[in-house]
């Protein structure tokens, strides 16, 4: 399961099947590369040719043009402003991000996520009308953080500030014991919504929706519990 990537995919509705890309540097890659695998519809742009041929002869995206986003007529010419979700993949140029989002929101596109590369980079996207924006350095950041603080925490995926869904090593004390006994949600307040699945042998994770109460715990499996962060640190973990 990887729950960080819900983080940036929840935006992108399951209804709206077209993307475009604006911007091919690792993050615009790795955006189109990965709806183009799931089997979205996506358009990759870039003002830089080199990238936008690269990107239709690594087959990362099915579309690909040469176009400056900071002219809006650029844009619309392209159709960009007929696609429901925009993804601005511009860390870098701060200008050229800002603009752009600004273009894309003044062209009418409902839904556009735009990655910054910094606080002030983030706000002022924000001014700009972004509807979503992400800070993939610090994002990871924190991921490794918490990671190398707290190693059986292995997926994290924040709802707010304060509450989130992990996924966590099963503690060794949890072992042999099952849900009802354990009665995480009277002592901990966090209510398990998966463990994984010990029994399945093929090779992905699988993992058992909605455990049965006599479900057991196993060492070497995982659950993915929501509830309160002062709640999962509580856990003996
Ligand atoms: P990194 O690649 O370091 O992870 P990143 O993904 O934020 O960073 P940038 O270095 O910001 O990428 O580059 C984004 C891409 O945006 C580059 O390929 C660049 O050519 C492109 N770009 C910059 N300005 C414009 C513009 N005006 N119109 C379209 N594309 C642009």
């Amino acid at each position: 399961m990887n729950l960080s990537s819900l983080g940036f995919f929840r935006t992108l509705n399951k209804t709206n099947q077209q993307y475009a890309v604006i911007g091919l540097g690792r993050f615009g890659r790795s955006v189109c590369s990965t709806l183009h695998r799931l089997g979205y519809e996506v358009l990759a742009t870039d003002i830089d040719e080199k990238r936008v041929s690269q990107a239709l002869t690594e087959e990362i995206t099915g579309h690909a043009l040469q176009l400056d986003s900071t002219e809006s007529a650029a844009l619309k010419e392209a159709g960009i402003f007929e696609f429901d979700t925009v993804i601005i993949a511009i860390g870098n140029y701060i200008q050229e991000s800002i603009i752009t989002t600004l273009n894309v929101k003044e062209g009418g596109v409902k839904n556009v996520v735009a990655k910054a590369s910094s606080e002030v980079h983030c706000k002022l996207l924000r001014k700009v009308g972004a509807d979503r924006v992400v800070f993939p350095e610090h994002e990871a950041g924190c991921a490794l953080a918490q990671t190398l603080t707290k190693p059986a925490i292995l997926d994290t995926f924040d709802l707010d500030p304060d509450n989130s869904i992990v996924e966590i090593a099963i503690p060794d004390e949890f072992d042999g014991k099952t849900v009802a006994e354990l009665q995480l949600r009277n002592r901990y307040g966090l209510n398990v919504l998966a463990i994984s699945d010990k029994t399945n042998d093929g090779g992905d994770e699988k993992f058992i929706i909605n455990p049965d109460p006599h479900k057991r715990f196993e060492k070497g499996s995982t659950m993915v519990v929501i509830g309160h962060n002062k709640d999962i640190d509580r856990l003996p973990i």
